[in-house]
């Protein structure tokens, strides 16, 4: 059996792993570094580069390099959260014949899945270097409050890497999972996963080998960036006070100060105090404009701190979901590297009146944990643990005047299915729509929209006769399938499905032919 590969995609950086016995490794990129910023650059002649090589091009080429498409993945251009990412990169985007996000770059319109698609084909030629042999599955992490959409256009975009997904794991579960069997404890985790672009806040219980998911709840829009963004405000307000020039329109001193204002944040985590200093940010007339700024901890808190006391809410409905107190939490994990910053340390050491656990690397938790996953599915470990892990969505249908009736509430133990009954109601009704959604609001529309099921060729009887059993069912990846059967003739009922989101199988197909060529292309020229 070849080698399985934990990934963990995260917004900013990425990271890869293996199972070594019993043991959770972490496999360093062809650079010597143990995460990869995902970051894919396209350079005028169309080159492809990944990782450190594309952060690097991302001052001089910032129309071509894409970051933190991890936000992007599954979405719809029209979304609130994708037109308010729009304003705040320096790439287009624009919207697909269905409505998808798609990125259009100076030479192509391309999908988040297919940009993801190269970060991870990254990660697996790196394990492949370093196994010397190929490597064809993998589990990969996702955040706990990813919906459907989300998880299926990562699945895709392993699919396009040429991985066949094993399973698709939350992050916060992940990470529980390499602390727990490292540390062999049992009692209440408070998983707290603060990463680049989003927070997770994940309640488990561990008990003899049995991981179960309490509660999970969280902010896809929530993360470091948005602490950098604080300082990036902070040195256009401060230049602006000082030089008289308003600089948040030049997207080369943007990509600059952003750059700048990251470094300094991380440097606040350790120093009191850092000095920012970006000469010739701008010119103004013929006169070159320096910007210099001294930042403390303590002012780089006052910025900061609605953002860290946002994240308390999440928790405490964490808690009350399963019944439990802060007092009943036994250990804390701090997941994700903006984790690392003394405040939030501070704020969950309050909160939970006790410090979380120190002997975990916030940046490499999550793949190891995954790593593990394929020892459990498959390996030595299937035995020893169970993992039991809850869907962090309600899943359900739309009804009369706008209303959302969830049919899986949210925090229900996955996998699992649930049958209801539809009928007619008009006489000889030939078809019955169902609109399929996920999320938590009481408006249907409110939600997300994952799928319209037509159930037609239902045989002619007065309304309120004919019995049709349509089974939902969330499967271990968190993704979902509906099926529809004629109770009375136990026939299946034909479902026409109009997915509202994602790649079809025969683009997917399309593309990774594509890829196929050219990596022939490419050992061609190599040989
Ligand atoms: P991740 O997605 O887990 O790789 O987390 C990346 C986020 O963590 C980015 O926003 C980083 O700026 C942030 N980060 C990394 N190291 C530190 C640090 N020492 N202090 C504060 N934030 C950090």
């Amino acid at each position: 059996m070849g080698h399985v590969i934990g990934i963990d995609l995260g917004t900013t950086n990425s990271c890869v792993a293996y199972l070594e016995g019993k043991e959770g490794r972490v496999i360093h990129n062809l650079e010597g570094m143990s995460t990869t910023p995902s970051v894919v650059s396209f350079t005028r002649s169309s080159e492809e580069l990944i990782g450190n090589l594309a952060l690097r091009q991302a001052i001089t080429n910032p129309e071509n390099t894409v970051f933190a498409v991890k936000r992007l993945m599954g979405k719809k251009f029209n979304s609130e959260s994708v037109q308010e990412i729009s304003q705040k990169i320096p790439y287009r985007l624009t919207g697909a014949l269905n409505g998808d996000v798609m990125i259009d770059l100076s030479s192509k319109l391309i999908s988040p899945q297919e940009i993801s698609a190269m970060i991870i084909k990254y990660l697996k030629k790196c394990a492949e270097s370093y196994f010397g042999e190929k490597v064809e599955e993998t589990i990969i992490t996702v955040p706990a409050h990813f919906n459907d959409h989300q998880r299926q256009a990562t699945k895709d975009a392993a699919k396009i890497a040429g991985l066949r997904v094993l399973r698709v794991i939350n992050e916060p579960t992940s990470a529980c999972l390499a602390y727990g069997l490292n540390e062999k404890k049992s009692g209440n985790i408070a998983v707290y996963d603060i990463g680049g672009g989003t927070f997770d806040i994940s309640i488990l219980e561990v008990s003899e080998g049995v991981f179960n998911v309490l509660a999970t709840n969280g902010d896809t829009f929530l993360g470091g960036e948005d602490f950098d963004a604080r300082i990036v405000d902070w040195l256009i307000d401060r230049f602006q006070k000082k030089q008289k020039v308003d600089i948040s329109e030049d997207k080369f001193a943007l990509q600059r100060i952003k750059e700048a204002a990251e470094k300094a944040k991380k440097e606040l985590s350790f120093t009191l105090e850092t000095e920012i200093n970006l000469p010739f940010i701008t010119s103004y007339g013929s006169e070159s404009k320096h910007l210099k700024e001294t930042l403390s901890r303590r002012d780089f808190e006052e910025l900061t701190k609605d953002l860290v006391q946002k994240t308390i809410p999440y928790i405490e409905e964490a808690l009350s979901e399963c019944g439990l107190n802060p007092e009943n939490i036994d250990e804390v994990l701090l997941v994700g590297g903006q984790g690392r910053m003394p405040l939030i340390k501070k704020m969950t050491s309050d909160y939970f009146k006790k410090d979380s656990v120190e002997n975990l690397n916030p940046d490499e938790v999550v793949a190891v944990g995954a790593a593990i996953q394929s020892g459990i599915l498959e390996g030595e470990m299937k035995d020893l643990i169970l993992l039991l892990d809850v869907t962090p969505l309600s899943l359900g249908i739309e009804t009369e005047n706008d209303t959302f009736s969830p049919i899986i509430p949210k925090n229900t133990t996955i996998p699992t299915k649930i049958t209801t009954s539809f009928t007619t109601v008009e006489n000889n009704q030939r078809r019955v729509r169902i609109h399929v959604l996920q999320g938590e609001n009481p408006k249907a529309s409110l939600n997300t929209s994952l799928a319209v099921f037509d159930l037609v060729g239902i045989e002619s009887a007065p309304a309120g006769v004919p019995q049709i059993d349509v089974h939902f069912e969330i499967d271990g990846d968190g993704i979902v399938r509906v099926s529809a059967v004629d109770s009375a003739t136990q026939r299946k009922q034909g479902v026409k499905v109009n997915p509202s989101s994602g790649l079809k199988q025969k683009e997917i197909n399309k593309i990774i032919k594509r890829e196929q060529a050219q990596n022939a292309r490419v050992s061609e020229y190599e040989e």
